[in-house]
């Protein structure tokens, strides 16, 4: 019979917006005694830098009736399930995008009663046909939404540890009963619990996992992590160290960023432009279009040889982006057509810092300095420049309205590198966030939720449903919370 230090009737792992939602409702609905560890030393994750989250016929949609983007409709639940579906190519896990597509637009009623209000529901990126209208964005963005949570947990009494890691999961006769956690000062606490929430935030900030199990292995060595330093995988090994299963652990919620820069830095807008991008070998390599969902482009951008792109930009598109603002917007990060009015000032800088930004009077020269082959580039440039007059891209279609030459000296080059925020593939679970083993039975006591749970996409993030990862997040620590509460009290 295992003995305890403590006992609590639900534990949840991590305190971002799955693991405090989780908590808040088993306490607030439940009245279940609810404790919730955080290994860091203040709570919020990766949650904290969220802009908004999806939902579909929340209340917020349907009293907007329609979205601000012209010819475009709010989603319905149908419409949200078939695009996790399709856009996996049918490798999401049904009863998760199920779950998402009625749990969701709870989430926003409940933080209304919190009193977040929605400034916006709309698309992420404008101009991306292909986005649904699920993007709620509350006021203050995920900083201040965490805030209220975290207050809300507070208030429904839940006990809060910080600087308190998970360790391990203690199970008896098939059963998790509690969980072995590690103080600040070292110290060893054994926890028992009747149900246990998995909310570690999944395994973004841990190479070797990125490694393992993302298509990147070649050029993990290349990513940037931006996410929290706490997101390493832990409570993913832990159940998988009880025989849990995973449901593909392929994707990462990626991004191209000016390396060594900010997301909402000027000099990242202009280099995520759909502008001129080329490789190590001096070449074009994709429709640059593909700017507009952030994930995809991650993807093209960590697949080129050595996970670099280089966004070239004369002098004329450098007055354009600061003058008529941005041509392609990315959320609150680069607001579409926001006046990139620090890029100049952002380019010299980094420039004479040698920070991956160079600029010169000549195409050649410029090359010559990236490291580029003269003769490719000037090449790449030339024809570029030919497929801009005349207003016609025969090599990958990119819409002519982005084929912005390159002929007014001086050049510049910014090398984008793609940033893993976090990971959006980890454990199998079912509609209700059990944890289910490799045997393929639901493991008594245990839930996963956020990135932790597993299912929702296939081997990309989904960006044609913005606010995906979000949304997960709290409607699937609520759903995991509430059928704890049914275990529990019968
Ligand atoms: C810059 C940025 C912007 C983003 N923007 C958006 C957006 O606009 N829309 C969207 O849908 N998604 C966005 N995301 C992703 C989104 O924030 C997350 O996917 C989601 O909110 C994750 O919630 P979570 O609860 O699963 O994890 P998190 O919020 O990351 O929380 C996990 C917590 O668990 C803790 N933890 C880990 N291991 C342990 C352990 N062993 N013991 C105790 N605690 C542990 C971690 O320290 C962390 O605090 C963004 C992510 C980043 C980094």
């Amino acid at each position: 019979m295992a003995t305890f230090d403590v006992e609590y009737d639900l534990v949840s792992i991590g305190g971002g917006g799955s693991g405090k939602m989780a908590a808040y409702i088993a306490a607030k609905e439940g009245g279940l005694k609810t404790a919730l560890l955080e290994k860091c030393p203040e709570t919020g994750g990766s949650s904290v830098f969220a802009e908004g989250q999806a939902a579909f016929e929340s209340s917020e949609q349907k009293a907007r009736k329609v979205p601000p983007t012209p010819g475009m409709h709010y989603p319905t639940r149908a419409e949200g399930y078939k695009r996790y579906i399709d856009y996996s190519h049918k490798r999401a896990n049904p009863e998760v995008a199920r779950m998402q597509a009625y749990e969701t637009a709870e989430t926003i009623d409940i933080m209304k009663s919190l009193g977040i209000v929605y400034t916006d529901v709309t698309i992420y990126a404008y101009e991306q046909p292909t986005e649904l209208n699920s993007f709620h964005r509350p006021d203050g963005l995920g900083a201040h939404m965490q805030e209220v949570l975290l207050q809300a947990t507070v208030d429904a009494g839940v006990d809060i540890f910080t600087s308190t890691a998970a360790k391990e999961l203690i199970v008896e006769d098939g059963k998790v009963v509690g969980v072995v956690a590690e103080d600040a000062d070292g110290n060893t606490i054994r926890i028992g619990a009747k149900a246990v929430v998995l909310a570690g935030g999944g395994f973004g900030g841990n190479l070797d996992m990125v490694k393992e199990n993302s298509r990147f292995a070649k050029n993990a060595e290349h990513l940037i992590y931006m996410g929290p330093e706490g997101n390493t995988g832990d409570t993913i090994q832990m159940a998988l160290a009880i025989g849990a299963d995973t449901w593909e652990m392929l994707p990462l919620m990626i991004i191209p960023v000016a390396k060594g820069k900010t997301l909402v830095a000027h000099i990242n807008g202009g280099g995520s432009q759909p502008v001129l991008w080329v490789n190590k070998t001096g070449q074009r390599y994709y429709d640059e279009h593909v700017a507009l969902s952030f994930a995809d482009a991650g993807n093209v951008i960590a697949s080129q040889p050595d996970g670099r792109s280089y966004s070239i930009i004369d002098q004329d598109t450098v007055q354009h982006l600061i003058d008529d603002g941005s041509d392609i917007g990315l959320g609150d990060f680069i607001p579409y057509h926001g006046k990139l009015t620090g890029l100049q000032t952002e380019l010299d800088e980094a420039i004479a810092e040698g920070e991956m930004t160079w600029k010169s009077d000549s195409v050649a020269d410029l090359a010559k300095q990236i490291g580029l082959d003269p003769e490719v580039f000037q090449a790449t440039v030339d024809q570029y420049n030919e497929f801009a007059a005349k207003g016609d891209d025969p090599l990958f279609f990119k819409d002519a309205k982005y084929l912005r030459p390159v002929k007014t000296a001086p050049f510049y080059a910014i090398e984008m590198r793609a940033a893993i925020l976090v990971s959006t593939g980890a454990l199998h679970v079912n509609g209700s966030m059990q944890v289910i083993s490799v045997d393929g039975q639901p493991i008594a006591g245990l839930y996963a939720a956020g990135m932790d749970a597993g299912g929702l996409f296939g081997d990309t993030y989904n960006l044609d449903v913005p606010g995906s990862a979000n949304g997960f997040a709290h409607a699937s620590g609520r759903v995991a919370a509430r059928h704890a509460i049914k275990a529990i009290k019968g």
